[in-house]
């Protein structure tokens, strides 16, 4: 079983799918994400946003 995971950066708005086991952990779904991704507990973060420091 899998299901959609919609992540959207709190910097810029991008949205990003991913698909993962319906059973996978946090580690494991962030896992899916492409690299560069930062999630705090509050926020999440793309690549490029992180570059330019939001996720600071
Ligand atoms: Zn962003």
């Amino acid at each position: 079983m899998s299901m959609m995971i919609s992540i959207t950066c709190d910097g810029c708005d991008l949205t990003e799918d991913t698909s993962t086991s319906f059973e996978a952990g946090t580690n494991e779904i962030e896992a899916q994400l492409d690299e560069g991704w930062v999630h705090t507990s509050h926020s999440d973060y793309c690549p490029d946003c992180v570059k330019n420091g939001l996720a600071d």
